[in-house]
């Protein structure tokens, strides 16, 4: 497998590049718009066919890269049920997604976002905002539901082998990557909590409204076709 973890500093978000060594077909996963060029030449230097673009979610942080990507390469763009209207396939629970001969398994990991979802690959789960490393996504906009979180978190994640990987899609704090193991362990919004500690948390973290939200949530519903985002905003 060709896997490559790509950053974007400005959001703090991680993309992936996961492509099949025999077909060559590849998939990026949580493109941002501004790095575009970055990601669909990595692409060619490493002579893959980029095939499917995935979204974790409709995000609110920055803007996806997915439509762009679509139309210079043709790729499917994969979303959540419930999600961006413009995705081409959307997913459910269950659902198995093939690039080349890699088979992602999706899990529906609502509570950051209603339309949140995982995707599974053999022992590594690219887990956008549902899990990141000992924290998790907020749940205080765009349908966000501390509830459902804490179950996608403790019955649907942490119900893979403790070995899996954990790819998130955001780190704050320049960790890469983690296992399931290790958050059942030490994440502290979970580890050793209950449902309703875990949604006492959530709701007094008051955080700031993310600065993009306004333009990122409309453009993002339509894969990042920014002339759907309000002018002036
Ligand atoms: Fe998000």
């Amino acid at each position: 497998m060709v896997f490559r973890q790509l950053f974007d500093s400005e959001s703090s978000t991680y993309t992936y590049l996961i492509g099949d060594e025999a077909t060559r077909h590849a998939v990026l996963i949580d493109p941002v718009f501004e790095q575009a060029e970055r990601d669909l030449k990595l692409v060619a230097e490493l002579d893959l066919t980029l095939t499917h673009v995935f979204d974790t979610h409709v995000h609110a942080d920055h803007i996806t890269a997915s439509g762009v990507l679509r139309e210079r390469t043709k790729a499917t763009v994969v979303g959540g049920v419930g999600g961006a209207r413009c995705a081409d396939v959307h997913v459910h629970h269950g659902d198995e997604v093939r690039v080349g001969g890699l088979i992602f398994r999706v899990l529906a990991t609502p509570g950051h976002t209603d339309d949140s979802v995982s995707y599974l690959l053999g022992d590594h789960v690219f887990t956008g905002d549902a899990l990141l490393i000992r924290g998790n996504g907020r749940t205080d906009f765009q349908n966000g539901n501390a509830r459902q979180l804490y179950d996608s978190l403790t019955r649907v994640l942490f119900a893979l082998p403790d070995s899996t990987l954990v790819h998130p899609g955001h780190d704050y704090l320049g960790r890469t990557v983690t296992s399931i193991a290790e958050e059942k362990r030490y994440n502290p919004r979970v580890a050793g909590r209950s449902e309703e500690e875990f949604i006492h948390i959530m709701e007094n973290l008051h955080l700031p409204k993310p600065r993009k939200i306004d333009i990122a949530v409309p453009a993002n519903s339509a894969c990042g076709d920014r002339v759907t985002a309000p002018q002036g905003a």
